[in-house]
């Protein structure tokens, strides 16, 4: 899917490239290229959600296109004062989570063999270093539907629970890493050795307040516990009974773990005669949380340096903003409904950021572009506003008087004008009166 993916891109770029070409030598015959973006104006019923009213910009009695409210982007604070949803509480449902840390291996695909012949899925807590050595396994995890969860650079304990910080950037290595492959950064993590014993109050507030969800487990194949346990004995502490639906097994799928894979076959039919449902882990499962061991005296009496709150401004507390894609943006114009869904936006210094064109399309404005001169120009019926691609500059006009400029940054990607929605919405008319925020959305409400 990914690879698939990337050739489309590159067959994408290609096309787009050659279209280029071929405007640059037409325009000057021809004038203003005008480009008909495909309709697809999105609307979508309304539904009561239990998101609470956290920021509101003033409304701008005005509100013609004339007037760019300076007021606050959303920013980090929304983030973090979310309302917990409630959950979604299927847990009669019996899932077992399936989890293979410390690859990927030689022995990876092997174990991604059985699954693909078993038809389920799985989690991989991969480390850095091994994503490195064999990104393509990293590749094939996601093509064929497993997730990908953290588990540190290096799986080295001392350096790992020395202190906070070297933890901190080990995750971010190995995501990097990870982002490098697959595009996507992933918030899980699982803690080398799990978090009993070396995570104390730090570890969990900091990762939570980064973005990031810690899953340990429930059932422990005891794979790890020595060297070569044997299948037999893997089979038998993979099985074993608890009091709960919900079971998150740990295995191991990194180099000399063969018996695992030996034994994965008949774990998997366990739990297939026991009626479970196997599933990936994902960070908004509502449960995820309770598969986090307790702070233990011995975590807590290790005395560790303790993060500076410059230190944790810097490096924490923006970082969540990585994962806020997850979420999807509802945009209320008027008594329209519209949305981007999750990843069709994103959030750049706490402004959300959206592609201009599809942007337009969803309200229904068109989009022109003067490939000679690098500007976008919409046509709101009332105003023209013309987006200068090479200094950021938005003009706005009437009747061809310019009335306004002012300097906005926008981003190219790829092929698309990105900017920012606040500034785009009020630029068209639409002054945004509210923004709301929950587990699930953004909400946007605008005039
Ligand atoms: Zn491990």
């Amino acid at each position: 899917m990914i690879k698939s993916f990337f050739i489309g891109n590159k067959q994408k770029f290609l096309f787009v490239f050659l279209m280029l070409l071929l405007a640059v030598l037409i325009i000057p015959l021809q004038g203003r290229q005008d480009i008909n973006p495909p309709l697809d104006i999105t609307s979508t019923p309304y539904t009561t959600s239990l998101s609470s009213s956290i920021g509101t910009s003033t409304p701008n009695q005005e509100s013609s296109l004339l007037d760019y409210q300076a007021t606050s982007s959303p920013t980090l604070e929304l983030l973090s004062s979310t309302t917990k949803s409630q959950s979604d509480t299927s847990l009669s449902q019996k899932t077992v989570y399936l989890t293979f840390d410390d690859g990927p291996s030689k022995l990876t695909s092997e174990v991604l063999d059985i699954l693909k012949e078993s038809n389920i899925h799985a989690t991989f807590f991969v480390l850095g270093e091994q994503v490195k050595r064999f990104p393509e396994l990293v590749t094939r995890v996601i093509e064929e539907g497993h997730a990908l969860g953290n588990h540190t650079y290096n799986h080295n304990y001392e350096e790992l629970y020395k202190g906070f910080s070297p933890f901190w950037s080990q995750i971010k290595q190995t995501e990097e890493a990870m982002a490098s492959i697959t595009g996507a950064h992933t918030s899980l993590i699982r803690a080398p050795g799990g978090t009993a014993g070396h995570f104390d109050d730090t570890y969990f507030k900091l990762l939570k307040e980064g973005g990031y969800q810690v899953v340990d487990w429930n059932v422990d194949s005891g794979d790890s516990k020595r060297r070569g346990v044997p299948h037999n004995e893997i089979i038998k502490e993979a099985t074993t009974e608890i009091h709960n639906n919900q079971v998150v097994v740990l295995m191991h799928d990194g180099s000399g773990h063969e018996e695992t894979v030996k034994a994965l076959p008949k774990i998997i039919s366990y739990y297939k005669d026991k009626g479970y449902k196997f599933d990936i882990l994902t960070p908004d499962l509502p449960e995820i949380q309770s598969f986090q061991f307790k702070v233990t005296q011995s975590a807590k009496a290790l005395k560790r340096p303790q993060p500076s709150e410059e230190w944790i401004a810097t490096n924490v507390t923006p970082n969540a903003e990585l994962f806020s894609h997850g979420k999807r943006l509802v945009m209320e114009i008027g008594r329209m409904e519209t949305e981007f869904k999750q990843g069709e936006y994103r959030i750049s210094d706490g402004k959300i950021m959206v592609p201009l064109r599809t942007m337009m399309d969803k309200i229904g404005v068109s989009v022109r572009w003067d490939v000679k001169n690098k500007l976008a120009i919409i046509d709101t019926g009332l105003n023209t506003l013309q987006i200068s691609v090479t200094t950021g500059e938005w003009t706005s006009s009437k009747k061809d008087a310019i009335v306004r400029t002012m300097n906005v940054p926008v981003q190219m990607n790829g092929d698309a004008l990105w900017v920012p929605l606040r500034e785009v919405l009020s630029a068209t008319g639409h002054n945004p009166i509210s923004i709301q925020v929950n587990d699930q959305e953004w909400r946007i409400r605008t005039l």
